[in-house]
């Protein structure tokens, strides 16, 4: 087994640092105790990019993740550089050519509510009382986003129409298929794909394909299929019911949203976005961030949530590394520390608030 860890490290702008560094404490905690090393060179990408380099994604910043096997990522912008061009703009110019370079086909999100912080969601605490635990698997590369032709013409009647193209191959479906099923194996396995068969030849397409894929491969996973507007709505009823949730562009962009929000704080939200090609261990190639930004507003205050960064790490030990084992010890970790009452700001309605740092030392004593 592989005893040394390669990962590139982009801390980026605003809290990104401030939580990277906690984020690194505890890998090195959870990784030196398993007898494994770190491997890992930081790298400006985002506004810091732009500053030091003149470019949100520096080719020595690009050279340095392909060199590893997973990139830890913080979060790019903010004020400072809100007035560049918008294709010059830190999240679009570093975080898209991000995705395209390593073909980041499948973004996998946890959707994880503690009943301890119930207080965060919008929904009715006694739908939820044992909190919500699922994860939100989004195709990310193809579908009606990417497909061409895209255009707006002008007709000979003097009116104007716009056109997309929605378009999948089975290549494309199985890729992801095996995404979901792989996150459904670390969970209570069972899989619901969402699709909209009764109208999209693409999704008639998506249903065979994942029904013939998951009878043939993994009999051991429950499968169901659900439309995808009853998902919007049985997510928001009881999206316990959902154990691995996966879907294709478009309707992974809007209910992952939708999940994020039920789901409460942005600064618990963690994600993972896999490639299409494998790392040198043989897992995915990964990118892993929390869902939020760079938190203007309290950046450089020491105040931030480091959790969804830390939360970020545990996936890359999941998915990039192949650690399922360190992936839940610090899951385990994250959650009872907060379920004992140690939070920051955000998650702390009304209770005594913690720093960052002392989030930090409170999640590494219990490691
Ligand atoms: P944001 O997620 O940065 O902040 C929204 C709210 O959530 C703020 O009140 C913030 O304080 C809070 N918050 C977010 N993360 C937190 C944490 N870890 N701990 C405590 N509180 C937290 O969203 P925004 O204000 O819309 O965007 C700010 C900047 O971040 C913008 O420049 C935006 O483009 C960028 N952004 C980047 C990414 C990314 O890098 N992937 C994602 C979203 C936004």
């Amino acid at each position: 087994m592989e005893d040394t860890l390669k990962f590139t490290v982009l801390p980026g702008d605003g809290i990104g640092p401030e939580v990277m560094a906690v984020a690194l404490e505890v890998l090195e905690k959870v990784t030196s105790d398993a007898g494994l090393k770190l491997d890992y060179s930081t790298h400006d990408v985002g506004g810091a990019a732009i500053d030091s380099q003149g470019s949100a994604l520096p080719a020595s910043t690009l050279k340095a993740c392909e060199a590893a096997d997973a990139i830890l990522f913080g979060s790019v912008g903010g004020p400072k550089w809100e007035n560049l061009p918008p294709a010059e703009q830190p999240e679009r110019a570093a975080l898209l050519p991000l995705r395209k370079h390593f073909t980041l086909f499948a973004n996998v999100r946890p959707g994880l509510l503690y009943p301890e912080l119930l207080d965060a969601s919008p929904l009715k605490a006694e739908r939820i009382p044992e909190g919500i635990d699922i994860v939100c698997i989004r195709e990310l590369t193809g579908g009606i986003y990417f497909g061409q032709p895209k255009a707006t013409r002008d007709l000979p009647d003097g009116d104007i129409e716009a056109l997309d193209t929605m378009i999948y191959r089975k290549s494309e479906i199985l890729r992801i298929a095996e995404v979901a099923a792989q996150a459904a194996l670390t969970r209570g396995k069972r899989v619901t794909s969402v699709d909209k068969a009764n109208v999209l030849t693409t999704s008639v397409l998506w249903r065979k394909v994942v029904t013939e894929f998951f009878a043939e491969k993994y009999p051991e996973i429950t499968l169901n299929h659900m439309y995808v507007d009853n998902a919007a709505m049985q997510l928001a009823r009881s999206p316990n019911q959902f154990d691995v949730l996966f879907t294709e562009n478009m309707f992974g962009d809007i209910l992952s949203d939708e999940m994020g929000i039920i789901c409460g704080s942005l600064g618990m939200l963690c994600s993972a976005s896999l490639g299409a090609h494998n790392n040198r261990l043989g897992h995915p190639f990964g990118l892993y961030e929390p869902a939020g930004g760079t938190a203007p507003d309290i950046a450089g205050q020491g105040i931030a949530n480091p959790c969804a960064q830390i939360l970020s790490a545990a996936l890359m030990l999941r998915y990039s590394f192949g650690r399922d084992d360190l992936a839940k010890q610090i899951e385990a970790a994250v959650k009872a520390t907060v379920q004992a009452g140690t939070r920051t700001g955000d998650i702390a309605f009304g209770t005594d608030s913690v720093s960052t740092r002392a989030m930090a030392d409170a999640i590494l004593g219990r490691l």
